[in-house]
C-alpha cells in the first residue's frame, strides 16, 4: 500500500515550515498587516503600489498569507480578491497592537534565519554561527554581535521586549509573591518584564539590572502610564555587584549561557540572597521534548553560547546554590515559570 495521507501531510507541512515562516516575515517586513489594519479591503494591485512591490510577487505574498491564516480574501463581482487581516493577524502583527510579535518577528528575520542556514555548521561545531552569517566573531555574544550597532541593538530590544510583552503577565502571576518586596529583573531589557510584574502586584518595586548599551536605550520602551516602581541600574551581571533584592527574576538569561557561566551567575545571586529570598527563572523547558522547546535549544545553539533545559537541571543547577522548595508552573505562554528559595 502506498503512504498514508495524513503522513504525506504531516512530511509536507514540515518541508514547507520555513516556507511558511519566510512569508510571515516578509508580510510582516514590508507592513502588509499594518496597511490593511488602517485600510481594509484593498486589491492586490493597490497593496503592490503601497508596497511598492511587484503585482505578481503581491500576489502570491497575499495568497500565501491567507492560506496560512494571516489574511482573508473575499471574493468581488469584478473576481478581484479583497484583502483584510485575520484576527489572529489583528491581534500579533499589527506593529502597534498590545501583544505584537512585530519586534521578535523582525528580529527572526535578520538574525534568526541568516543564523538557522548554517545550523549544519552550528550542529557540527557546537557554536553559534555570527562568524559565518554575519563575519562576527563573538567573544562575548551580546557586546560583540548585537550590541556593536545601534539599529541592531534597537531591533534586538525590540524583539525582547516584544515576547516579555506577551509573556509577562502569565510569568508574573504564575506564583504568589506577596511575601516579596523588592524585585530585580537580571538581565531585563527594556523593562517589559518588571513593568508587568508591578502590574500585577501593587505591593513590588522592580529594579532592571542590565549591560550599559541596553539602559541607555530603556527611555525608548517606558511605557505611557510611567510606572514609578520599576527603576534601571547598568552593569554587568558576571562582574558587577547585583541590586539587593529579594527576589531575582532570571527571565531568559540561563538559556544565553553553558553550564560553567550559569553557575557563575548562579552563584553571584546566592551571595546576595538571605534565606527567604527566591529567584524566579522563566524559560521554555526542555521537559516533554515539545517542538517550541527543542526548536528554542537550536535557536541558542546556533545565536548564543546556551541552549534550553529540563526542570530536573534546573533544580539541580539551583540546589547547588542552596535553593530549594521549588516550584513550577506551565504558563501555557512562549515561557514557563519556575522559583525556588534559598535555604
Ligand atoms: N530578560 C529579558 C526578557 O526576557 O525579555 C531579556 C532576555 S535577553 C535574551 C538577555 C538579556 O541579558 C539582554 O537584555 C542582555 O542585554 C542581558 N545581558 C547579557 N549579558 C549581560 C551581562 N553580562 N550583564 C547584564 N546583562 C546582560
Amino acid at each position: 500500500s502506498g503512504p498514508k495521507k495524513e503522513d504525506l501531510q504531516r512530511m509536507m507541512e514540515l518541508m514547507d515550515g520555513f516556507k511558511a515562516s519566510k512569508a510571515l516575515f516578509t508580510a510582516s517586513k514590508m507592513c502588509v498587516f499594518d496597511l490593511l489594519q488602517s485600510r481594509p479591503g484593498l486589491e492586490a494591485e493597490q497593496i503592490a503600489q503601497e508596497i511598492k512591490a511587484s503585482l505578481k510577487g503581491t500576489q502570491c505574498l497575499l495568497e500565501a498569507c491567507v492560506s496560512l491564516g494571516l489574511l482573508r480574501s473575499k471574493e468581488q463581482t469584478s473576481h478581484k480578491p479583497m484583502y483584510e487581516n485575520t484576527d489572529l493577524a489583528t491581534r500579533f502583527l499589527l506593529s502597534d497592537a498590545p501583544f505584537s510579535l512585530h519586534g521578535y518577528i523582525q528580529h527572526c528575520n535578520s538574525t534568526v534565519w541568516p543564523l538557522f542556514s548554517h545550523l549544519e555548521s552550528a550542529v557540527q561545531e557546537g557554536t553559534n554561527q555570527h562568524d559565518k552569517a554575519f563575519g562576527k566573531k563573538s567573544k562575548d555574544m551580546f557586546q560583540d554581535t548585537v550590541y556593536y550597532d545601534r539599529e541592531v541593538k534597537l531591533r534586538f530590544m525590540k524583539a525582547m521586549h516584544s515576547i516579555a510583552k506577551v509573556t509577562g503577565k502569565a510569568v508574573a502571576t504564575a506564583f504568589d509573591l506577596s511575601s516579596f518586596k523588592t524585585v530585580c529583573d537580571i538581565g531585563g531589557c527594556t523593562g517589559a518584564m518588571a513593568y508587568e510584574f508591578t502590574e500585577a502586584h501593587p505591593g513590588l518595586s522592580v529594579t532592571v539590572f542590565d549591560l550599559p548599551a541596553v539602559v541607555d536605550m530603556s527611555e525608548h520602551f517606558t511605557p505611557q502610564h510611567r510606572e514609578h516602581r520599576v527603576s534601571f541600574v547598568a552593569g554587568d551581571f558576571f562582574k558587577d555587584d547585583l541590586p539587593k533584592a529579594d527576589l531575582y527574576i532570571l527571565a531568559r538569561i540561563l538559556h544565553d549561557w553553558p553550564d560553567e557561566k550559569v553557575d557563575i551567575l548562579l552563584k553571584r545571586i546566592s551571595d546576595a540572597c538571605r534565606p527567604g529570598c527566591a529567584v524566579l527563572i522563566a524559560e521554555t523547558m526542555l521537559d516533554g521534548l515539545r517542538p517550541h522547546s527543542t526548536l528554542q535549544s537550536l535557536n541558542m545553539l546556533a545565536q548564543a553560547e546556551g541552549k534550553e533545559r529540563t526542570q530536573r537541571q534546573y533544580v539541580d543547577m539551583m540546589s547547588t546554590h542552596g535553593f530549594g522548595d521549588t516550584r513550577f508552573v506551565q504558563t501555557g505562554n512562549f515561557l514557563d515559570a519556575f522559583i525556588s528559595i534559598k535555604l
